[in-house]
């Protein structure tokens, strides 16, 4: 069940990315969210990381570290946490918060929209 050929990826079947990424990045994780207090909380109780545990009462989604990006370049993303549900709301709520309150004071470096389009 491990490992599954190449063939057979596809990056929008739950959870969110391929079965085989999730499946790496969940094992590199130890099957525990990698929060470290990007959503917010301390996570004083478990030092400084979130406790929660992948199983059956707790399912930890697989996103890409920067919590804005794209569900397509979480898929192709290097970086990538595994996050229970509370902190992953909790990242991007805290994520776009900051992008909301920032000025866009110079040009954004990931920005293809701003391309020549003529
Ligand atoms: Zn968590
Ligand atoms: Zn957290």
């Amino acid at each position: 069940m491990t490992g599954g050929p190449p063939g057979s990826f596809d990056p929008f079947r739950p959870p969110l990315i391929g079965a085989w990424v999730w499946e790496e990045t969940m094992t590199a994780a130890q099957w525990r969210c990698e929060c470290a207090g990007q959503c917010g909380r301390p996570h004083t109780k478990t030092k400084g990381r979130c406790g929660t545990i992948h199983g059956t009462a707790h399912r930890l989604a697989v996103v890409a570290a920067d919590p804005l990006a794209t569900l397509t370049a979480a898929v192709t993303a290097t970086e990538r946490v595994a996050l229970c549900a509370t902190c992953e709301t909790g990242v991007r709520r805290t994520a776009e918060a900051a992008r909301t309150t920032t000025e866009p004071a110079q040009p954004d470096l990931f920005d293809t929209t701003g391309i020549e389009a003529a």
